[in-house]
């Protein structure tokens, strides 16, 4: 994120990731407690990408049915000293003309893809693409020529079928929160790249019968609201109720490392307790 550093609240968000908390309450059972931290949800944070894959995991585990998948890889050729930006355009933009074959349309119905992006010192950008369709048969030669007539000079393709729905949600989530190699983030330029090429680029397409698929919906639960009192117990000590009290004591434990954020914290539970429990 050094390269950010003429984005200076971009870059401030980035570093604030996950320094300031909200209490939630469970409408159900007030008893019920769960801190969960303020997000930057950069796509360059890697907790935020964690975060981002667990949700797409969960809604793309909803989005398949059973119909039959195949999982299709499309690779772009590229040489050391091209630029992102352009490798992107020019993935998505053969992927666009790919959908709209008649071999293609009469074979897929709908699907996703991801664009995964690596780097390495010695060939440069690889931007490539992981694609889960939903339809019949793909004979390999097939996609791989019609691949290279979309791109005009790659042909390294592959297709497999899916034979379990969670091969096919590991396939493809696992690209999501692989990190880039180090030595990237030492070249500015590089970075910068990395930085301002992706920034309203999408990496994940949704298509045909699928467009409309809310991969990154936000599970929403109704028995969870924000605590609003949370502001209030922080500047009146002499309010406090017993429960605001254990809060306190709470917050404290997660900025002290004690406890996870997210877990969920039942009151009632005498070992939760903050006068006589044993955790945090
Ligand atoms: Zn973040």
């Amino acid at each position: 994120m050094r390269a950010a550093a003429t984005r200076p609240r971009r870059l401030q968000r980035f570093l604030d990731c996950g320094k300031t908390y909200r209490v939630w309450i469970n409408t159900k059972n007030p008893a019920l407690f769960k801190v969960l931290p303020d997000y930057c949800h950069d796509r360059l944070c890697p907790a935020c990408a964690k975060r981002r894959a667990l949700t797409i995991r969960r809604n793309l585990d909803r989005a398949l049915n059973r119909h039959y998948y195949r999982l299709l890889t499309l690779t772009l050729r590229s040489s050391p000293t091209d630029r992102l930006e352009t490798l992107l355009l020019r993935l998505t933009a053969a992927f666009k003309t790919l959908r709209r074959t008649l071999a293609w349309k009469t074979r897929v119905s709908g699907g996703v893809a991801f664009i995964e992006l690596t780097w390495n010192p010695a060939g440069g950008w690889h931007p490539h693409l992981h694609c889960l369709a939903q339809g019949r048969f793909f004979p390999h030669h097939l996609l791989k020529d019609l691949w290279l007539r979309c791109t005009g000079d790659s042909k390294i393709v592959d297709v497999r079928a899916v034979t379990r729905q969670r091969d096919a949600l590991a396939y493809c989530t696992k690209y999501l929160t692989k990190p880039y190699d180090e030595a990237l983030w030492d070249n500015t330029d590089l970075a910068t790249q990395l930085v301002d090429d992706l920034r309203s680029k999408k990496l994940i397409i949704t298509f045909g019968s699928w467009r409309k698929t809310p991969l990154l919906a936000p599970d929403r639960n109704p028995d969870w609201r924000p605590y609003k009192h949370e502001a209030a117990f922080m500047s009146s000590l002499a309010k406090l109720t017993a429960t605001d009290l254990a809060l306190c004591f709470l917050l404290d434990a997660i900025h002290d490392n004690r406890l996870n954020p997210g877990e969920l914290i039942d009151l009632s539970d005498p070992k939760n307790d903050p006068f006589t429990g044993h955790s945090p």
